[in-house]
């Protein structure tokens, strides 16, 4: 494949932003766009094919580019081509967005679940490259991740696989959004974070420093939480390093059942940075006795809040390959 073949595209949508980026099958990303998600799939779709195509024509006409992956919301029917149940793009659900993509730009188009999208892109590209077995896990609004074992995604029936989010950490915990209860997403996601803080201030047993910010914010968010608690507030500390426990409990787990070279922590939560790490280490130092832990590595997420879009680019690049062996 020469130069002039390897371009490929990925798309990352959220129920807040669209993300479209243009880049080599090897990983080399050349542009970036970004727009609030659009309510109706069609203008979202325009949206997409206008900074593509715009980008072609300005920066390489003539090139060719080969394909697309678009990173998405699950759960997904990869088959049709289409996002099923995302509550935060209900207008997007079951809309035939492969074929519409597939036919206003003329590419062949993949779709795939946005957090294993994500543990594709740092597999291949990103902090666990040269590693063949990982466990990718984002902690943002949600929890969710991706596993790859001996080099390949791990799908499970029906493409459920990687809900790492809703294993169960206390029988007897908060309700989570899935039906369960004590799910690791409702005791350590950044939304978890944020009700539990609430809670304190509504029982009256937050720090004054929580109340006044809850008094002229009205919601007090995981990253204010992360900075009273860098600030000294102990009340906050503990809030924080609850989550983190629990957070450092499901990585235990995972680690026991798995035992991967490498943990990679994504997701806005994880920019708390090492007071996280930290903690989660320290968990999976205490409880993980049968696999070398020693061995392994957590670390963040190397391509930040665009590993989705590299997986992109990863997936497109498969495209490639399965059309030029045909
Ligand atoms: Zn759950």
């Amino acid at each position: 494949m020469n130069d002039r073949d390897q371009f490929v595209c990925a798309v990352d949508i959220g129920g807040t932003k669209i993300a479209a980026a243009i880049g080599t099958a090897d990983g080399k990303m050349l542009a970036r766009y970004q727009t609030a998600t659009h309510k109706d799939p069609t203008a979202g779709v325009d949206w997409i094919v206008s900074v593509i195509q715009d980008w072609h024509v300005t920066e390489k006409p003539g090139a060719k580019i080969r394909g697309l992956g678009v990173g998405c919301p699950g759960p997904l029917d990869r088959t049709g081509g289409m996002i099923l149940k995302a509550p935060n793009l209900g207008t997007w659900n079951e809309y035939p967005l492969r074929q519409e993509l597939t036919n206003r730009l003329s590419l062949p188009v993949e779709l795939e679940n946005d957090a294993n999208l994500a543990a594709i892109g740092e597999h291949r590209y990103g902090a666990g490259c040269g590693c063949q077995d990982l466990v990718y896990v984002t902690v943002s609004t949600g929890i969710g991740g991706g596993l790859v074992i001996h080099d390949e995604l791990v799908r499970g029936l029906d493409d459920s696989a990687g809900e790492i989010g809703h294993m169960t950490i206390d029988p007897h915990g908060p309700a989570c959004n899935c039906g369960s209860r004590g799910c690791l997403e409702a005791m350590a996601s950044g939304t978890a974070i944020m009700d539990a803080a609430h809670t304190m201030i509504s029982v009256g047993n937050a720090s004054e420093a929580m109340s006044e910010a809850y008094r002229k914010k009205g919601a007090l968010t995981a990253r204010d939480i992360a900075e009273l608690a860098e600030k000294g507030d102990t009340v906050a500390a503990s809030i924080l390093d609850e989550a983190m426990i629990s957070l450092g409990i499901g990585i235990s787990n995972l680690i026991t059942v798995l035992s991967p070279q490498i943990v990679v922590i994504g997701g806005g939560v994880s920019n708390i940075g090492e007071r996280m790490f930290k903690t989660v280490r320290k968990q999976v130092q205490e409880r993980v006795k049968l696999v070398p832990a020693e061995k392994i590595a957590i670390v963040p997420a190397k391509l930040g809040g665009d590993s989705t879009l590299y997986g992109g680019f990863f997936l497109a690049a498969g495209i490639c390959q399965i059309l030029s062996e045909e």
